[in-house]
């Protein structure tokens, strides 16, 4: 391990830097894969890539290569059109730039040089723009350099395990009204095997990546015809939701919830008193409808309480429990959706629980329970976070105090352990965040539980108390899935496409040997699906192995072969998919089987 840098008072300074100002003190950085360590290596691999593409493509402009969350990229332009092909040759270079050893060296020079040794270069113009300082530094490798403020390894051999991810499109700076550039991300580490890991995880994320997985099993589709970050749900996919939202319409009426449903547009007067108006304008989408203006909802906040008002609520009715399947609208800049990780229409599994200051803890430990049932269901483990008042917030300190305090004592007294995100809570109110982890360790954000005293007030509803008076109920906002879409992308990826019976939107395929087997086979077909699975008969005109085949690929749970044994005895071949093995059971323990399977999809 060798020393790259110190770290001090908040600050990371590389070794050209402690030798040019003459640094002392400070915590040693060293090659450990420290994180520390990372952002001195990532970026100076971002630096080494652009050193490869600039030898590549003499002509190429560079804007800013920052170190992210996972790895490092660099925004640039060229004229020839860069793809994932290309990676391998920009990688090559980069191997001969590393064995090269060329010392990175920093120096120091004006605004006024600067601005005349890029005067061609209208990336680093507008790179400059954003700059005050009068005397900047330059980094220098070989024939390269880059306007940069560090830090950076001292030279370019020590740069060794890295690879470069994909080629994506930037808008420059990341305004949607600027020109798209282009961007390449990748990742680097100190050890080989470190990378080896990251690659093979890697590898296994994109096998499972749902918009592939989505394509080939037919779920779901984007079209340009329709616009960007809108899902068509194919029939497949629809099926899957479908059952998805059978399954949670259930668990939601065993647990006391009411089905609503609000419009989808709403007089902007409405999101002038919620607060969205103010706070979340830019996210939202307007029309005018007969010269008043409307906006179409982004959360279903105001549909609920107007349900709330028609209603003359006792505290005996208390809590009170509104779901819906709400349809949502939220604008996305189009450089940060992702399949259906991130769309601009989405439904939120989203329920508003009514309730008294003192029902809030016990409200929020039953949600608790509903999460809980939930995750285990899919064999999900998951974690949670509590986010705190944020700096644009409405609300007085003493309501974000108790509240905040009501919720971290829920968790207490229920041995849930939680983090804490500083300053990351809703405008309206302190938040539970439900982060699920998928089966290859990857974490996702999905459900919230929102406390909320805020909305009931600017909205003035009221609950008659038990001496005849009126009070304001506490009002939770709560989505356990988050969103169908987000949820499905995340259940894809967990399944790898092998989703359980519950959910599969096909559950059984039925295979008849022969033509004279038709007949069992939409028999059976006609009696699963009186009991709710989805059965295709396979009956197409090709070979038996065929059609097996494709059954398999369609990663359905069950597949059944028929022929004349099985006709003649009333039995069914149940084929495993993975083993590839049959085995004969009569058509009765395969029902029985089904039924028990079926009896423990419970929310
Ligand atoms: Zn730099
Ligand atoms: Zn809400």
């Amino acid at each position: 391990m060798e020393q790259i840098g110190i770290y001090k008072d908040g600050q990371i300074y590389d070794l050209q830097t402690v030798q040019e100002l003459g640094i002392e003190g400070g915590e040693a950085i060293k090659s450990d894969g420290s994180a520390h360590s990372l952002e001195i290596l990532r970026h100076s691999t971002a630096h080494m890539m652009a050193q490869a593409i600039k030898e590549l493509y003499p002509e190429a402009k560079f804007f800013v290569g920052p170190v992210v969350k996972e790895g490092f990229y660099y925004d640039f332009k060229v004229d020839t059109p860069i793809n994932d092909d290309d990676l391998k040759t920009i990688e090559k270079k980069m191997k001969d730039i590393a064995s090269s050893k060329y010392p990175i060296e920093k120096y120091t020079a004006t605004r006024d040089e600067i601005q005349s040794k890029f005067k061609d270069d209208e990336l680093k113009q507008a790179v400059l723009s954003n700059i005050t300082d009068d005397t900047l530094t330059i980094y220098k490798q070989g024939e390269f350099e880059d306007l940069c403020r560090g830090p950076h390894m001292p030279n370019t051999r020590m740069i060794r395990n890295f690879k470069l991810i994909r080629v994506a499109g930037a808008y420059l700076g990341g305004d949607e009204e600027n020109e798209m550039i282009t961007r390449i991300y990748g990742i680097s580490f100190f050890e080989r095997s470190e990378l080896r890991d990251y690659i093979t995880m890697h590898e296994e994320a994109l096998k499972r990546d749902h918009r592939k997985l989505g394509t080939e099993l037919k779920l779901f589709a984007f079209s340009d015809n329709i616009g960007a970050g809108l899902p068509l749900w194919l029939p497949a996919g629809a099926r899957l939701r479908g059952k998805l939202e059978q399954l949670l319409y259930k668990a939601h009426r065993i647990r006391g919830y009411e089905p609503v449903r609000g419009p989808e547009i709403l007089k902007a007067d409405a999101w002038v008193k919620s607060g969205h108006y103010a706070n979340y304008k830019e996210n939202m989408y307007f029309t005018e409808v007969d010269g008043q203006e409307y906006g179409l909802k982004p959360m279903n906040c105001v549909g609920h309480i107007e349900v709330f008002r028609e209603d003359q609520v006792s505290y005996r009715d208390l809590p009170m429990k509104f779901f819906e399947y709400g349809v949502v609208h939220r604008h996305e800049l189009s450089g940060v959706m992702h399949g259906l990780f991130r769309v601009r229409e989405f439904t939120q599994d989203d329920a508003h629980i009514f309730c008294t200051k003192e029902q809030t803890k016990d409200v929020i430990i039953e949600v608790l329970e509903f999460v809980e049932s939930l995750m285990s269901h899919f064999n999900f483990t998951y974690e949670m976070e509590v986010s705190t008042k944020p700096k644009k917030a409405i609300g007085d300190d003493a309501f974000w105090e108790t509240t905040t305090k009501g919720i971290m004592d829920a968790l207490d007294e229920n041995g849930y352990s939680y983090g804490i995100d500083e300053g990351g809570g809703a405008f309206y109110g302190p938040k539970i965040d439900i982060k699920i982890l998928d089966a290859i360790g990857r974490k996702w954000q999905c459900g919230t539980i929102q406390v909320d005293m805020n909305l009931p007030e600017r909205f003035d509803i009221n609950y008659t108390t038990s001496e005849d008076t009126k009070e304001k109920p506490v009002m939770i906002h709560r989505a356990i899935l988050g969103s169908f879409e987000r949820f499905i992308g995340i259940l894809t990826e967990h399944f790898a496409g092998e989703f359980p019976l519950s959910i599969a939107p096909t559950g059984v395929i039925i295979v008849p040997i022969a033509d004279t087997h038709l007949d069992y086979a939409k028999q059976l077909q006609k009696e699963l699906q009186e009991i709710e699975i989805d059965t295709e008969v396979s009956s197409k005109n090709e070979s038996l192995n065929k059609r097996i085949r494709v059954a398999e690929k369609q990663k359905v749970p069950m597949i059944l072969v028929v022929g004349d044994d099985e006709v003649a005895n009333n039995m069914v071949a149940l084929r495993d998919r993975r083993t590839r093995e049959q085995s004969n059971i009569t058509k009765d323990e395969f029902f029985t089987m089904i039924k028990q399977t079926q009896e423990k999809a419970k929310i």
